[in-house]
């Protein structure tokens, strides 16, 4: 299935930062411990930062000492798509907004918790919306 939300590269170059671009259209990881939502603990529902769609909780959120705001599970199973990543010679699960196609992270399966999954998610992928912490 195509994703739902479609742009070009160059419309994307122009409404995202260079920093967001890098991260969700080139697949590139932000420098640990650098983003903006490392550390935070506000309540709300994580957005992506492209098409806004929502992705995690702050309910889901825990400190893996990574550099990178972790998750045990996505909020809303529906948006998150998982694709086999083998690049730099790893293989690795990337994790997809499922409705702009943009690259949010990787998953790995040492989390926390019930579901022992932990979503690594670069923080310029993700827009924090305070208001609906309950979506
Ligand atoms: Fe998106």
């Amino acid at each position: 299935m195509p994703p739902e939300v479609q742009k070009t590269e160059e419309e994307w170059r122009r409404e995202l930062s260079p920093a967001q671009f890098q991260v969700l259209r080139q697949k590139g990881t932000e420098p640990a411990f650098t983003g903006a939502y490392v550390h935070s603990k506000e309540d709300g529902a994580y957005r992506c930062a492209a098409c806004g769609a929502v992705l995690f909780a702050s309910d889901a959120k825990f400190d893996s000492g990574t550099g990178w705001p972790s998750f045990t599970e996505p909020a809303v199973a529906e948006n998150v798509e998982l694709a086999s990543d083998t690049s730099y010679g790893m293989a690795r699960t990337e994790v997809r907004c499922k409705r702009c196609g943009s690259h949010l992270g990787h998953v790995f399966d040492d989390g926390p918790g019930p579901t022992g999954m932990r979503y690594c998610i670069n923080s310029v992928a993700l827009d924090l919306d305070t208001k609906n912490a309950a979506e």
